[in-house]
């Protein structure tokens, strides 16, 4: 049976580590502070904002969302966005995605200052983070895994990490992470047009799967000890559960774990780990800023 890779206990440890983080900002004056955009009122994403920025403040950092009504313009968006850019008690902002059809994510995404784009989403964070450049900010999903992958040990010197799913936000940025010098992987994507997708699953030591569908992942596409990273957060019926739905993964949990080595749980496994990342990014622009100030003194 694979060993499950606790994705909540690893961050609970990295949230302690980033208490004291805060507490050293604290005394020279600085209070983190994280600005959640939330257009509408998707309940997902209520739920998701919520999460946010109540880890912010159980940190001891200031978390504030602003609420705008599902028919605001994008003019109305860009001055809201253009207020938080000038706060300087703001160190990140974060626009909620998805954003209703009628507004252009690109733009507003290239619209948020990259000095306080702690999502990583700006071309300018995304260059940099390709890089490696150490002032980028790093999408928190791939940003997450790699420290999940760090903290439990697992070696990705000279391994084969197969990832499934191409997104800028997930395997793009975690693609360039793991072949960079120092995890030295080497590593193959994967989406929805390669042909005969487990001949590659097959192959790998470490399998990242990114895609959002249930049971992509079936034990026969797996070869033993393999190490899993299941991305996937698939909603699906439940009656048993309160909410009427429970959240499962892209991979076969039950199957898979006869065969790998370890493998991360959803819920529980990637997705506490991205909230993580958020506060760690949010902490690192608000020194990257205290430091910027100082030296312009
Ligand atoms: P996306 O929709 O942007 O990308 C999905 C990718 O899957 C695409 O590149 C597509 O080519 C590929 N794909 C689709 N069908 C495929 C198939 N049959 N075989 C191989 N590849 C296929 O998705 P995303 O934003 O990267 O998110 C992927 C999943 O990860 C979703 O379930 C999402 O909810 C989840 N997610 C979780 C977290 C977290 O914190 N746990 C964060 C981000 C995304």
């Amino acid at each position: 049976m694979a060993r499950i890779i606790d994705g909540t206990e690893i961050s609970r440890v990295m949230r302690a580590e980033m208490a004291q983080q805060v507490a050293a900002l604290l005394a020279v004056g600085v209070t983190p502070g994280l600005s959640v955009v939330l257009v509408g009122n998707n309940p997902a994403s209520q739920a998701y904002v919520a999460s946010k920025t109540r880890a912010c403040e159980t940190l001891g950092m200031r978390g504030q969302t602003l609420n705008l009504p599902e028919d605001v313009s994008k003019d109305e968006l860009f001055a809201v966005i253009d207020r938080l850019n000038a706060d300087p008690a703001v160190h990140g902002i974060l626009v909620q995605l998805p954003l209703p059809a009628h507004l252009p994510y690109k733009a507003v995404l290239e619209h948020i200052h990259p000095d306080k784009d702690v999502d990583g989403f700006h071309p300018q964070n995304a260059g940099l983070a390709f890089v490696g450049d150490p002032r980028a900010f790093v999408p928190c999903t791939p940003a997450g895994i790699m420290e999940m992958i760090r903290r439990e040990g697992i070696s990705t010197r000279g391994k084969h990490v197969v990832i499934v799913g191409r997104s800028l936000i997930v395997s793009k940025p975690l693609a360039s992470l793991l072949m960079a010098p120092g995890p030295d992987a080497t590593v193959t994507l994967t989406h929805r047009h390669t042909p005969d997708l487990a001949s590659f699953t097959r192959q790998a030591d470490i399998l990242i799967v990114a895609v959002g569908k249930q049971n992509l992942i079936t034990a026969d596409m797996v070869k033993p000890g393999v190490v899993v990273i299941d991305v996937g957060q698939n909603r699906i019926p439940d009656e048993s559960s309160p909410r009427g739905y429970r959240m499962v993964g892209d991979v076969d949990f039950t199957g898979v774990s006869e065969k790998a080595e370890a493998i991360t749980p959803v819920p529980g496994g990637v997705g506490p780990m991205t909230i993580t990342m958020l506060l760690a990014n949010t902490i690192q622009a608000a020194r990257q800023l205290h430091e910027s100030r100082g030296a312009q003194r």
